[in-house]
């Protein structure tokens, strides 16, 4: 079972846990690349610590306390996830620095939550990886 949490929260605002590698991890399917999670496998940020020394150094713990934020890159990685996932990430570092990571967990739950089963839908597929149902469609 899933359980959202802030360890859970990478740096550049991504859920891990809404990420089908995570589910499949969690649910013992090795049939893609199971991960733990960007934290908890320090990785830092998969997407952005390889050209972040910030992120290398571990000098900030959210992309938003960089000076730099919003950088290129993240925003590069912005548009990728809104084309792809419906998904800003860094909407969800503002709302993270605003409201604080446990606040924006609630909601979180509550936005991911399937409505058949209540398990966590899979940012990729909109899916349950549960109980394989729709979830939910339009904008996350
Ligand atoms: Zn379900």
């Amino acid at each position: 079972m899933i359980r959202m949490s802030a360890e859970l929260i990478a740096p550049c605002g991504m859920n891990c846990a809404l990420c089908s590698r995570y589910q499949d991890w969690v649910r013992n399917q090795w049939t893609l690349t199971p991960c733990r999670g960007c934290r908890n496998d320090n990785k830092k940020c998969w997407a952005l610590k390889r050209y972040c020394r910030h992120l290398r150094e571990g000098d900030c713990s959210y992309c938003f306390e960089c000076g730099e934020f919003p950088c290129e890159r993240l925003q590069r990685l912005d548009r990728r996830f809104r084309k792809q996932y419906h998904l800003s990430v860094i909407d969800t570092l503002l709302r993270i620095r605003d409201v604080g990571v446990e606040r924006f967990l609630e909601a979180q739950r509550e936005q991911w939550r399937c409505p058949q089963c209540g398990g966590v839908l899979c940012v990729q597929t909109g899916t349950c990886t549960v109980c394989g149902g729709a979830g939910r469609t339009g904008p996350r």
